[in-house]
Parts: C-alpha cells; structure tokens; sequence
C-alpha cells in the first residue's frame, strides 16, 4: 500500500498541530482549513478509504465519530458543525487514507459541492 502524508504525520516524520493522539487515532489541524475550525481524524492502521471498509473496521469507525464529537465539543462548537469523509474521485478524497473531516465555527451549505 502506498505511503501517505498522513502515514509521515503519524510517524512524526512531518509537523502537525494534534489535538488528539490515542492508540487507534490521530486527529490534527488540516493545513488549508476550510472553515474557523477544521480537523482531521485519522485512523493509525490504515485504511485507503471508506471504500475498502469491512465489517470489522465498524468499532474502528465508531471510535473516529466519537473522538471527532469529543473534540468539536471541546473546541466549542456548540451552534453546530459538520463531520465529511469524501471517498473516491468523485468524493473529493485526495489522500488515500480514510480520515473525518471536523468543519465548524460557520454556518455551512447545502448541498455541498
Ligand atoms: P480529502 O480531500 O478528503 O482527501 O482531504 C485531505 C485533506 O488533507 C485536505 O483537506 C488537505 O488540506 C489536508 N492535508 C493535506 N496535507 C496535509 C498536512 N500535511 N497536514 C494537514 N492536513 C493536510
């Protein structure tokens, strides 16, 4: 499989702002946010997307939603926010390891793009 920036985040081997770290999953500031808070979740073992999910990955799943809930609760998002996982070409992924995507502190748009 091939490496990721992600994986080079989780190895240390390039900076990240993490706001979280457990045995099971990162989360950190994405470089270009698209919103006054914008975080990515990301599981340690990886996974290229949810594409390649299988039914043992669910406890895995479940974790990466719980821990994004706990963190916009901390950074305050109270009026709301919005969790994104793009799959595929079409989904808008562009890294090849599954991450959640934590928007908030603005409204958002629907549909999205
Ligand atoms: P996606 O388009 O869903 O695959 O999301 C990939 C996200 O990774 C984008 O929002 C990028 O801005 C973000 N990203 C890429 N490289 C880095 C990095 N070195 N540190 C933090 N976020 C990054």
């Amino acid at each position: 499989m091939a490496d990721t920036i992600f994986s080079r985040i989780i190895r240390g081997e390039i900076p990240a702002r993490i706001v979280h770290d457990d045995d099971i999953c990162l989360g950190f500031h994405d470089v270009a946010p698209q919103a006054p808070v914008h975080i990515l979740v990301i599981p340690k073992h990886v996974i290229p997307s949810l594409a390649a999910v299988t039914e043992p990955d669910g406890p895995l799943l479940g974790h990466l939603l719980v821990v994004a809930t706990k963190l916009a609760r901390s950074l305050g998002l109270a009026e709301g926010y919005r969790l994104v996982i793009n799959c595929g070409r079409d989904g808008g992924q562009t890294v090849d390891h599954l991450h959640v995507h934590l928007l908030g502190g603005r409204a958002m748009g629907w549909p999205p793009g």
